[in-house]
């Protein structure tokens, strides 16, 4: 089922970038191309970098050297630029970041309404029109703490997809979730990924990996140690370091 370059311009373009936190070297030289259409998972042990590259790509952490490119818009300082990127960049991070004080519809329009200026009705028809796809339309006029971790997710899914985003980036969607949440959550992103969605996920889900991913990177201390195809990445990693954590993970 992998969705292979179905176009020729890449949607997501990391070049010699580099950041540091304070004096700590946090991403070192990271090159990598996603494709539109394309799925890339990211793994790699704790502190690796993961998170702080991932969100490098929607500027919520800048980086000081290098170049990244989103849907060809460069990420400098220019607010116009980041405005942009925001707009067409959805995240969904470990633990959900809904509004507990609001109900599920209100999580979904509150964005589209009062950042995008779309009308109410039209909002929650969209809203309601996302809802179904996680399936749990039901749910849209209870709060978030009366949500399972799992349905917590899926409406953090779905808020994010009511932007219309043509990238979405996932932070390790799954780890907060209680096992038996998992698969619901993951059902939700392979269906994602078979739409043509171009996917970037930081997830140690393995299974999920093999069935969409078009390739994994592997993180280590700040650097891209390997970056193949899942058949390959499994079965023939090259690294040391990445046949020591998959030894741990699998
Ligand atoms: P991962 O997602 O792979 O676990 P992170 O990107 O969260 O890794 O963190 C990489 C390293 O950067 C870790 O050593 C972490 O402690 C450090 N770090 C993360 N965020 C900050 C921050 N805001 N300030 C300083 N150090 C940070
Ligand atoms: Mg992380």
């Amino acid at each position: 089922m992998n969705q292979t370059r179905n176009d020729s311009a890449p949607s997501i373009v990391l070049r010699d970038v580099h950041k540091w936190y304070g004096e700590f070297h946090v991403l070192k030289n990271i090159n990598l191309e996603v494709m539109k259409g394309q799925k890339v998972v990211v793994c790699g042990p704790s502190g690796s970098g993961k998170s702080t590259m991932i969100r490098c790509i929607n500027r919520l952490e800048e980086h000081q050297r290098g170049h990244i490119v989103v849907d060809g818009i460069e990420l400098t300082n220019d607010v116009k630029n980041i405005e942009a990127i925001r707009r067409e960049v959805g995240m969904v991070f470990q633990h959900f970041n809904l509004f507990p004080h609001l109900t599920v519809l209100e999580n979904l329009t509150l964005a589209p309404i009062w950042v995008r200026g779309i009308p109410k009705k039209e909002a929650e028809e969209t809203a309601m029109f996302y809802l179904e796809r996680v399936k749990i339309p039901e749910q849209a006029h209870k709060y978030p703490g009366q949500l399972s971790g799992g349905q917590q997710q899926r409406v953090a899914i779905a808020r994010a997809l009511c932007m219309k985003p043509k990238i979405m980036l996932f932070d390790e969607p799954t780890s907060a979730l209680d096992p038996e949440m998992v698969k619901e959550v993951l059902d939700v992103m392979v269906q994602l990924a078979r739409e043509g969605m171009t996917m970037m996920c930081v997830t140690h889900e393995m299974g999920f990996a093999k069935s969409v991913a078009d390739f994994v990177v592997f993180m280590d201390r700040g650097e891209i140690v390997e970056m193949a195809p899942p058949s390959e990445f499994f079965t023939n990693p090259k690294s040391d370091r990445t046949k020591l954590f998959l030894s741990q993970i699998l």
